[in-house]
């Protein structure tokens, strides 16, 4: 047992206490098997049973509709830049016969990272925009309205348009999905929900694909969640019968546990699945329905948002808050003192109040409070308490 965390790391990330002692039991003696989940094979009913448990779980609580398929990989959100380039532009040669670039839209460093593999992987890209050149200082920090670059699009076409809907070092989250996108139906919209999936509710018909690593929101790392339009992945199956296509397309070969239809024909099993890890994220699942689903768990994530935006929005003098207010994460809370000097201070009398994980990104400094699902009210109505009062101490 433990007492309750108050924990503010970006990732890994706190989950549910009940959830770990659930899976802790289920690391030993799995359902009285006598065995650990992971100690069992891949293959086994048990297994099995909690691939298809975890994936019924996952299309309750997203609604996902039957247009769509769910499936595991192995890795994490950096795997998924580079399957994902592969994937998409084999798609788009079985949909067309033909290349054409990915677009992306960079709104911080993890969505600059997947445009940097889609083109170390010598595949053609094109960035649609990137948000530093609307900024003042060229800094990460907002969105620019649709109207700033939606003619860019007009008439182009695309293998996919990538997005990164919450990018956790800088603290960006796309309100909604752009609506110019949307209204394209030869567009494929990609969109990695590492640090925000389960946070909110989405419209999965929307979506090409939607990848997630699961260390934040909902599990351990090692593990990817990906659910995908199956029309993407017939085109991409009817690619691979013609290897001198893609060979003449120059469009590289995915290596084959990254290979999606086959991850899929397999049951997300072709390789060995970190099953213990999956197990946990079905807990996570099965938690989460148990308490309301989404719609219950994205009025907390608002609740808990607005308190803390609240509070450091109080003092203008003493605390700077980077990104746009439009486009603030809910996820991640970003911010800085003005005043030099105080850092070490305000973690160090943060963790006397037990208020961890607070330090901001190597890349930003100042602070970044990761208010992922498990992060309960009371934990982030402690810190802004706290905030107040640093504030208030030293101004
Ligand atoms: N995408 C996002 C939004 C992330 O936050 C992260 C990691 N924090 C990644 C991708 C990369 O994930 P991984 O470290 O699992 O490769």
């Amino acid at each position: 047992d433990r007492e309750e965390p108050n924990y503010f790391g970006a990732g890994p990330a706190q989950l549910p206490t009940n959830v770990l002692q659930q899976a802790a039991m289920d690391l030993i003696n799995y359902n009285d098997v006598g065995l650990g989940i992971g100690e069992i094979s891949h293959r086994s009913k048990d297994a099995t049973e909690v691939i298809n448990s975890s994936k019924e779980d996952l299309r309750k609580l997203l609604a996902v509709p039957e247009t769509h398929e769910v499936f595991y990989m192995q890795g994490g959100g950096t795997t998924g830049f580079s399957s994902l380039a592969t994937n998409l532009m084999t798609a788009y040669v079985g949909a067309t016969g033909t290349t054409a670039p990915g677009g992306y839209l960079v709104t911080g460093s993890w969505s600059q990272k997947a445009e940097e593999e889609a083109a170390r992987l010598r595949l053609s890209t094109e960035i649609i925009f990137d948000s530093r050149k609307f900024d003042a200082n060229g800094k990460y920090g907002n969105i620019p309205e649709e109207s700033q670059w939606s003619d860019k699009i007009k008439g182009k076409k695309y293998s996919y348009v990538y997005l990164c809907e919450n990018e956790t070092v800088h603290g960006v989250e796309f309100p909604s999905l752009p609506k110019c996108l949307q209204d394209r139906d030869d567009i494929e919209i990609v969109a990695d929900l590492s640090s925000d999936i389960l946070s909110r509710k989405v419209d999965i018909s929307k979506y090409g694909v939607i990848m997630a690593g699961a260390q934040k929101n909902i599990g351990l790392a090692g593990l990817t969640l990906y659910i995908i339009k199956k029309s993407i992945l017939e085109n991409i199956s009817k690619a691979e019968t013609n290897d001198a296509l893609l060979a003449k397309l120059n469009v590289p070969v995915t290596p084959i546990a990254f290979d999606y239809p086959i991850v899929v024909k397999n049951n997300s099993a072709y390789n060995t699945i970190p099953i213990f890890t999956l197990r946990i994220m079905d807990l996570v699942f099965q938690n989460l329905l148990k308490h309301g689903g989404v719609e219950h768990q994205q009025k907390e994530n608002e609740r808990k948002a607005n308190i803390l935006y609240t509070a450091l929005d109080a003092c203008p003098d003493f605390y700077n808050l980077p990104v746009d207010p439009k486009c603030r994460s809910k996820m991640n809370v970003v911010f800085t003192l003005k005043k030099e000097g105080l850092d070490e201070l305000f973690l160090k009398e943060a963790a006397a109040l037990k208020l961890t994980g607070l330090k901001g990104h190597r890349s930003v400094g100042g602070f970044r409070a990761s208010i992922y699902n498990a992060v309960s009210v009371q934990s982030v109505e402690k810190l802004a308490k706290f905030a107040t009062e640093f504030a208030k101490e030293h101004s």
